[in-house]
């Protein structure tokens, strides 16, 4: 199995923003440059003095006259940062498995940490792999529930962190990974979480926990597992995604050591996307093909 590029290959190969620009038109147009407004084939390329009195690639339609460049309507249009470092943040986030912190991102890029911290967070909204952008999980499921944060602090000592209830669900063929923050554990949140991305007459399996009784319907088929009794019974257990909750909760300590419940989603998604691909050859392609 072939592996990530290291650093240094990754350095090399996109070494210029001209680099950069054709293999992002080579990911954005597979079949050959269309318009993004009108999808027409007849459009020429051509070179204007940018802002920073850098060269800009821009492209004009010959049928509706709109004038566009690779990165627009993606999450590196307006940013004014060149793709090389949008390219390097992506890479350096793919390939840490505990995941980058903004301070570090803002060291290894040269850039401001709100720069560094904005790139971070546009970067995780592009790996989100929910049922919108993937099939449903089917087979057999195993969902959990677990709480995140809680520890945080004011300067004056008090408590301010609420716990973040978070839902898990795990695919037993694929492996995959899907995580949502949540309001709460109601058996309604749960079941809109699990309708929206699992498929109609899945086998769920789930602790004891009342907000999941509502599975034992004609929509699903529902097996449970007493923890008192023991973690797995008749081949019925929520290993499989307690597992993925002590990986994330590491994670957390060890690189972000505190996450808002504001953007605790964005963590979620990098962390299940990596999680989810790690066997894949290029994290990068992946990421930019999501991008636009
Ligand atoms: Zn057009």
């Amino acid at each position: 199995m072939r592996k990530q590029p290291s650093i240094f290959e990754h350095l090399r190969q996109f070494d210029s923003e001209e680099k950069c620009i054709a293999h992002f038109e080579r990911i954005r147009w597979p079949r050959g440059l269309r318009c993004i407004r009108c999808k027409g084939k007849r459009v020429f390329k051509f070179e204007t003095e940018g802002k920073t009195g850098k060269e800009r690639h821009l492209y004009e339609c010959v049928d509706c006259r709109y004038q566009f460049s690779v990165t627009t309507g993606t999450i590196f249009h307006d940013s004014h940062l060149p793709l090389t470092k949008w390219f390097l943040a992506i890479y350096m986030i793919c390939s840490a498995k505990k995941g980058v912190s903004a301070k570090q991102l803002q060291r290894e890029l040269d850039t401001s940490y709100k720069t560094a911290w904005y790139m971070a967070h546009r970067i995780r909204l592009a790996m989100q792999e929910d049922a919108q952008f993937c099939r449903k999980f089917s087979g057999v499921v195993v969902a959990d529930e677990t709480y995140i944060g809680g520890k945080g602090q004011s300067p004056r000592g008090r408590s301010t962190a609420r716990k973040i209830p978070v839902l898990g669900i795990r695919e037993r063929t694929s492996g995959r990974v899907l995580m949502k923050a949540v309001e709460d554990v109601s058996a309604t949140t749960i079941a809109d979480f699990i309708r929206e991305n699992v498929k109609r007459g899945a086998e769920l399996h789930t602790d004891e926990f009342p907000s999941y009784l509502w599975l034992d319907s004609s929509e699903f088929v529902h097996r449970s597992v007493n923890k008192v009794k023991g973690y797995s019974h008749r081949g019925v257990s929520t290993n499989a995604v307690e597992n993925v909750w002590s990986l994330f909760k590491r994670a957390i300590v060890g690189s972000y050591h505190k996450v808002s419940a504001k953007y605790l989603q964005l963590y979620l998604h990098e962390f299940s996307f990596r999680f989810n691909n790690r066997d894949q050859f290029n994290l990068l392609d992946r990421v930019l093909g999501t991008c636009f």
